[in-house]
């Protein structure tokens, strides 16, 4: 049977989040422990610039970026564990948390498991991914160099992954469900003004035409019904993304969408447990935002853990 190791933190993530939370835990000698999930960095380190978080004037690389919090993190003392927690259990202190190569007990959990990419649940979507159809610019972008991609969404993902695949892609076409979008001004005028990017308004994709690659796509105007058919070599879909929650289902308060429902000092409805970032912030979403999130879980951990101390030293 596999040891269950204690730890005075946990945090469950390794997003510029769950680093952040590392990072002031370690220097609050927590000593924490941090378990990676399936993405180190999260999804800031599949982003190729990040040009908003503060303290890099030029942009910065995400899995630079990534890996720059784990040094700082490291540094002070925490432990970055490749590991996936598949189950928690909050009904007695310390509490236990079972992870794919071991078992964790815990007096204080940070759960910044971040957010994965929506589909669109279209016909051909599941059956050609890795095929042409694809989540990540970053991760996938070489393999269309001189081909044609169509970009779906009208958020910041959609334009900052569309104007990094125009580095590849010959032609990019942005498809957008209606004619407003909800990028930043800055972002919808590089690719208006990109003579690679083009645009087509009110309009869905309704289905992937299945074969060895993707080779065209179904569309269909929302306003005057018209369907079409438009070639393309890559499909990008970034139409937003779902909380990594479902671990705490039934366990910890949610919204309807599944973002963790915590106060504003990170706390969930469980004593010594906090949510910070994607999986509890339906609204910002910035790795800036995350980071500071991370750091207010740790720094209320520490007040809890310290609270606990005097308590029982008093007997
Ligand atoms: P988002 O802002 O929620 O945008 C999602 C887009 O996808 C919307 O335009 C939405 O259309 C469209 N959409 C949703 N479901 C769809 C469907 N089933 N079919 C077709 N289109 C659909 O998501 P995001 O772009 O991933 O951004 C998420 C958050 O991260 C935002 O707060 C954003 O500011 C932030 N972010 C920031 C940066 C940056 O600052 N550099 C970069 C990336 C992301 P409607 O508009 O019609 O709803």
């Amino acid at each position: 049977m596999t040891e269950t190791r204690h730890v005075k933190v946990l945090i469950l993530g390794a997003g510029p989040t769950g680093l952040s939370a590392a990072l002031y835990a370690a220097r609050a000698e927590l000593a924490p422990v941090v378990l990676t999930g399936m993405q180190l960095g999260g999804q800031a380190a599949l982003t190729d610039v990040i040009e908003n978080y503060p303290g890099f004037p030029e942009g910065v690389g995400g899995a630079q970026l990534g890996e720059l919090f784990q040094k700082q993190a490291e540094r002070f003392g925490a432990k970055v564990e490749y590991d996936l927690a598949t189950e928690v259990d909050f009904s007695q202190r310390p509490y236990k948390v079972v992870a794919d190569n071991g078992a964790y007990s815990a007096d204080t959990l940070i759960i910044a498991t971040g957010a994965d990419p929506v589909h669109l649940n279209i016909p051909g979507e599941y059956e050609m991914t890795g095929r042409g159809v694809s989540y990540c610019a970053t991760c996938d972008g070489w393999f269309f160099k001189d081909k044609k991609v169509v970009v779906v969404g009208g958020g910041d993902s959609a334009f900052e992954e569309g104007l990094f695949l125009t580095r590849y892609a010959s032609s990019v076409t942005l498809v957008h469900r209606r004619e407003e979008f909800r990028a930043s001004a800055i972002l919808q005028k590089r690719a208006q003004e990109h003579p690679k990017f083009n645009f087509i308004l009110n309009t869905v994709v309704t289905e992937v035409e299945q074969g060895e690659k993707v080779t065209s796509l179904k569309l269909k105007n929302v306003v005057s019904g018209e369907e079409s058919q438009f070639e393309t070599d890559g499909l990008f879909i970034f139409i937003g993304h779902t909380p990594n929650t479902q671990m705490f289902k039934g366990k910890l308060a949610m919204s309807e969408l599944g973002y963790i429902k915590v106060n504003d000092k990170m706390e969930t409805g469980v004593a010594g447990v906090y949510a910070a970032g994607e999986a509890a912030d339906p609204t910002f979403k910035q790795v800036i935002t995350s980071a500071g999130m991370g750091a207010a879980a740790a720094i209320q951990a520490t007040r809890h853990l310290e609270a606990l101390e005097a308590e029982s030293a008093r007997g």
